[in-house]
């Protein structure tokens, strides 16, 4: 067995990417690996790879690059490729790149152990991009920690049935899998006693949950409903088709279930849904955005969109622009298109030229960011139960998420205050978050910070 060696884990991507980078960790320190924050002297540097866009992509071949220069200072390194690039580019990758002594697909978890003994003991360059064959259930349970974070996330299946034509994850991921309800409430339950409130279950098209089984996401949420001690529950990415009438009503009369949805629309116009292979109308979506606000009036809808889709005109634009427009979406990820190799969109010759898709992108995010940041900006004055999770980036405040998935800095909350629930009074707001104080806190703690107490408002 290797051990005494240490590692460095660099996660890109989402959040299914920051999962399997902790059941990594998980896997390689229970084979005697440390973990190291600190690449530069780190013995095993693996990057967990995103390659959903071209962008993501490039960031990961440009790191690849910086990280030689280590190699060439100190040849017993070993450095790895682990996550979707590794599954797309596989072989390819590992030819191209000299550095590189392995490469692993997401299926590969498990056997990393095993694929960094061979490189350390038969000194051979690794390629294991095998993908699960086999039925419609897989078992992964979480591995067992003395502490979670107060938000955590839980994946609960994998794969994707859907083949949109400009999406690589069915070609990298393979197929959909579930987890059985059983094993999943087990982990909700193990990640509640350790600390976390909060749990977001994770998969890449979660509204077809256990499909081929008995088992559904309607299923799946009244049993975590039922978890003592847990606050909170959410679910992310739904797909508007399969978005079900049981599934949209649960925002109505599921009490730990958040108020906000992730509803992916892509394209306003029906044209280029279709072409996209999305399998509904604009009108469709449209509905079911009703239907959630009949439900839960409040809900906050977030959304992606892709711009510049191959062969799509002026018109379809707008249709798109009317689409934000009509939802007023509380959060929006807006992109240009940009073609993965081996996807059918990638045989579309109409590409739009890309100063067109610029210039889209800037006026979809004029619309979009301009209904977010008048919702965010409504909110002041107002009160807001947030889930304090940790400090912010630059260490200054800590921050939490309200119900509605908004980020919320606390300028005057305490260490005390993380995992805890409390009700902040938001003070200030941008397009990307929210800022106020806990009203909870001690008079004293308010005036603390210099650049906390010239801006307290009036008691
Ligand atoms: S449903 Fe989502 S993950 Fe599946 S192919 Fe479409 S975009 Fe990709």
């Amino acid at each position: 067995m290797v051990s005494d060696k240490s590692i460095y884990i660099k996660t890109f991507g989402c959040q299914m990417n920051v999962y399997d980078s902790d059941r990594m960790r998980a896997g390689l320190e229970k084979n005697g690996f440390r973990p190291e924050p600190d690449v530069r002297r780190a013995d095993v540097i693996l990057l967990n790879t995103c390659s959903i866009r071209e962008k993501a992509e490039h960031k990961v071949l440009s790191l690849l690059g910086q990280l030689r220069t280590l190699k060439d200072r100190d040849p017993h390194k070993v450095i790895g490729v682990a996550g979707c690039v590794g599954q797309r580019m596989g072989r390819a990758l590992l030819q191209t790149i000299p550095a590189l002594d392995f490469v692993v697909g997401p299926d590969a978890i498990d056997r990393l152990p095993g694929i960094l003994e061979e490189v350390y003991s038969k000194g051979s360059r690794v390629v294991d991009t095998q993908l699960d064959g086999g039925g419609r259930v897989y078992s992964q349970p979480v591995p067992s920690a003395a502490w979670a974070r107060p938000a955590e996330f839980l994946t609960v299946m994998k794969g994707c049935d859907h083949f949109c034509s400009y999406c690589i994850v069915p070609f990298v991921r393979g197929r959909e899998k579930s987890r059985p309800i059983a094993e999943i409430i087990a982990d909700v339950k193990r990640l509640v006693a350790a600390g976390a409130k909060e749990i977001t279950f994770l998969g890449q098209n979660i509204n077809t949950y256990g499909k081929g089984t008995a088992e559904t996401l309607s299923q799946l949420i009244d049993e975590a409903d039922r978890v003592t001690e847990l606050e909170r529950i959410r679910y992310v990415t739904s797909h508007p088709r399969d978005l079900n009438e049981e599934l949209m009503s649960q925002f109505g009369n599921t009490p730990k279930l958040c108020p906000a949805l992730h509803l992916p629309f892509q394209a306003g116009s029906d044209r280029i849904l279709k072409r996209m292979a999305r399998f509904y109308t604009q009108a469709e979506y449209l509905a079911k955005v009703e239907r959630l606000r009949h439900y839960c009036p409040d809900i906050a809808l977030s959304t992606d969109v892709i711009v510049g889709f191959p062969g799509e005109t002026e018109e379809d634009f707008k249709q798109t622009l009317h689409l934000l427009e009509s939802v007023r979406f509380s959060g929006a990820f807006l992109f240009k298109y940009s073609s993965r190799p081996g996807t059918r969109a990638s045989h579309f010759t109409d590409e739009v030229a890309e100063p067109v898709k610029e210039e889209r992108l800037e006026r979809a995010q004029e619309i979009a960011y301009g209904w977010i940041k008048k919702e965010n900006e409504g909110k002041k004055g107002r009160k807001e139960k947030c889930l304090i999770e940790s400090l912010d980036k630059k260490g200054s405040y800590y921050m939490g998420r309200s119900l509605s998935n908004k980020v919320v800095h606390v300028l005057n909350a305490g260490a005390a205050c993380l995992g805890k629930i409390i009700e902040v009074e938001i003070t200030d707001a941008t397009v990307a978050s929210l800022k106020g104080y806990y009203v909870g806190a001690p008079k004293v703690s308010r005036q603390m910070d210099p650049k906390i107490s010239a801006s307290v408002p009036p008691a």
